[in-house]
Parts: C-alpha cells; structure tokens; sequence
C-alpha cells in the first residue's frame, strides 16, 4: 500500500474512535516562540546606516512593543563636517525619535574588518540583548565596512551560542538574520519582503534629519531621495511607503492577517 493512503488511514482512525492521540503526542523540543514581545538587534556599520535603510521598521517594531537595540559598529567618524563628540549626540538624538537605545562597539571607523576579536565583541552584545532576530546590511557593498560587519555579524550569532568559550554572558543563538538595504548602494535588487512603514515614515525622517552634520549641513539630497525610495517601494506593495528586506533563511508565519 502506498505511504499516502496508509497516512490517510491512521488519520481517519483517530478521527472516527476519539482516540487521544494527540496527547500522546511529545511536546515540542522548541521553546514557544512570543512573536509579541521580540528582542530585535539592528546592526549597522556606522551611525545613520540602521536609520536609512530601516528607521520606519525601527520605529514601528519598537511602538509594537518589541525590544529593539541598535549597535554601531564604529562611530562613523571622521566625515567632512562630523566629530565623534557631535556624531555621537545626533546618534543618541536619532535613538530618541525612534524610541530605542544604541550600543557603540567601537571598532575603528573605515578599518571594520572580519577577525576573531570583532565577532566575539559582538557575540558578546547578542548575548547581553538575547536577540530573537538580527538585521544586518545587505552583503553586497560598495564599502568594505559594511561587508565586514554583515560578516562579523553572521559569524557572531553562531560563537554566541558556543559553550565553553571565552565569550562574556550565556550562550545564546537569534533564530534569525534579516537584511536591510543601506541607501549608498547603486544597484537594483530583490528584496524577499516589504514592511509598511506608512505610519512611520515622519518619525523616520526626523530621525535621519538628526544627523544634522551628516545630511543637514551639506544639504545633502539623501533625505529626500529616502522618502522616494519608501515610496516607491510602497509602490510596490500597495502602500504610501515601505522598506525592503532580504534572506536567506526560510521565513514562517504565525498567519496571514499581517499581509498588507
Ligand atoms: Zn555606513
């Protein structure tokens, strides 16, 4: 008999005797997983990189409830009109409007590189916030410290879940890696999802604006160009605005009340 029919024929058995066996099913090896109450990491290279690409996510994750950390991989000093000390307050400012905290892991800006020593810095982070997803850049750059953070950060979630290991804090491994987009990439891409970030859109701009030195100043078109971006990728969804996304990693829903 085929394995489809002999399935079929254990599954009407249990229908029609009331048998109990689902409770003799084992329970999950799986902890239950609160999509409710995340703990989210935002990894950037530089101060600005996690507002750009995703700020309107950010926020929005955030006011749902969810605890969002962003980590700065450097200061993102020095740049024409910035200074570490200025730099770091419009950070903390562009936090503020987005209702998270930072963390500075103080790699040298310009020199990110992928070693031993960086992924265990930030492995040891993932193991302070627990982390249930990641966002981290896209891997395709044009600046080498946005393609050596992507890596130190892929390697970090897996040394954060090592035993044994000289790493500070209990072992720990975020279920998930999610790409965001920085906005300095020249090409076209794929995205696997959109978030609507309609209702955020402001508060993104806000937060961007905060880096006065960086896009104020210089009256740099990045603000505006952001804003048509989210709109055209709205567009794309049926949405005033939204943000893109990438993975690698197969994506599971709970339902499909949240599509958009
Ligand atoms: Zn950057």
């Amino acid at each position: 008999m085929p394995v489809v029919a002999n399935i079929f024929a254990v599954s009407c058995t249990v229908e029609f005797q009331g048998s109990d066996f689902e409770s003799q099913i084992p329970p999950s090896p799986l902890p239950r997983y609160n999509p409710a109450m995340a703990s989210i990491l935002v990894i950037g290279p530089h101060p600005d990189d996690q507002e750009l690409g995703m700020g309107g996510s950010i926020a929005r994750l955030a006011g749902q409830g969810h605890r969002v950390h962003l980590v700065d991989m450097t200061n993102g000093e020095p740049t024409p009109l910035g200074t570490p000390e200025r730099r770091a307050k419009e950070a903390a400012a562009a936090a503020k409007i987005l209702g998270v905290e930072r963390t500075l892991l103080g790699l040298p800006n310009r020199e990110v590189v992928h070693t031993l020593d960086a992924r265990h810095r930030l492995a040891a982070v993932i193991r302070r916030h627990r982390p249930n997803w990641m966002f981290v850049p896209y891997p395709i750059d044009a600046h080498p410290d946005h393609v050596a953070t992507t890596r130190i950060a892929e390697d970090a979630r897996f040394d954060a879940k090592l035993t044994r290991s000289a790493i500070p804090g209990e072992p720990w491994h975020p279920k998930r890696i999610i790409y965001y987009y920085c906005t300095h990439l020249m090409m076209n891409f794929q995205p696997v999802f959109f978030l609507d970030v309609s209702g955020q859109m402001e508060t993104k701009i806000a937060a961007v604006r905060a880096y006065e030195s960086q896009f104020i100043e210089n009256k740099s078109p990045v603000v505006e160009m952001v804003r048509t971006m989210n709109a055209f990728y709205g567009g794309r969804i049926g949405t005033p605005y939204a943000e893109p996304f990438f993975t690698y990693e197969a994506l599971g829903f709970g339902g499909l009340d949240q599509l958009v």
